[in-house]
């Protein structure tokens, strides 16, 4: 057997499952995409974007790098972004960081793994802004999982900072952009007190000590 045929079996019971509950899903999809919703979150193979929230294909569009980083100079993700707003018009952008992620935890011990360094330099940024809030904590997780927090607020700033975002408040679309943080140990999703729908919020959102305010964090009732 071959070492990829369990996946083709589950992908061809899972079509056989979606087509049976309703048989026009696929053409239906196959026709067009009409996400509400654009996921920037980490690579990381435990936070799958369609499962956490629950939603079909079709109904969420997806990027994702180590460490949900929105840098200003990354195309890929730069594009991600034009096309769910300006042609996809999505109403909401959700950054999604998670607890114990790997790629905070590099860069808060300065772990040396190669060319991903550089790209975690970003949250290495966010880190020095950070050093003395950081350190009132004695344990390393603590540490990580605040920095995963303080990592998801500037990465919402930042994408909120982005032309994209700000030609389309501009043009007077509706968009808002929120910080989530998503814990591994309990699969809940919780808000970080973050929702940018304008540019006074924005501001707002810049001139608001994060490491001060208290995070309310948000944990929805599962039921
Ligand atoms: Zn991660």
């Amino acid at each position: 057997m071959h070492p990829l045929d369990p996946l083709l079996k589950n992908n061809r019971n899972w079509a056989q499952k979606i087509h049976a509950q309703n048989p026009d899903f696929f053409p239906t999809l196959s026709r067009q995409q009409a996400p509400d919703y654009l996921w920037i979150g980490c690579s990381d193979s435990r936070v799958p974007a369609n499962e956490i929230c629950g939603l079909l294909p079709g109904e969420i569009f997806v990027h994702r790098n180590v460490a949900n980083i929105v840098v200003h100079s990354d195309l890929n993700c730069l594009s991600v972004m034009q096309y769910a707003v300006d042609v996809l018009k999505v109403k909401h952008i959700l950054v999604v960081g998670h607890y114990g992620c790997g790629g905070v935890r590099a860069a808060l011990g300065n772990q040396k793994f190669g060319l991903i360094d550089n790209w975690l330099r970003h949250v290495q940024d966010v880190k020095a802004k950070y050093t003395d809030h950081l350190a009132c904590f004695n344990d390393e997780s603590t540490q990580v999982d605040r920095l995963c927090e303080l990592n998801v607020i500037a990465q919402t700033i930042s994408a909120a900072q982005t032309t994209i975002v700000q030609n389309a408040w501009e043009r007077g679309q509706e968009l808002a952009i929120h910080g989530w943080v998503y814990g591994l140990k309990d699969g809940l999703v919780r808000h970080l007190g973050i929702s940018l729908t304008s540019p006074a919020e924005l501001a707002e959102a810049m001139a608001t000590r994060w490491e001060k305010k208290t995070v309310e964090l948000q944990i929805p009732d599962p039921a």
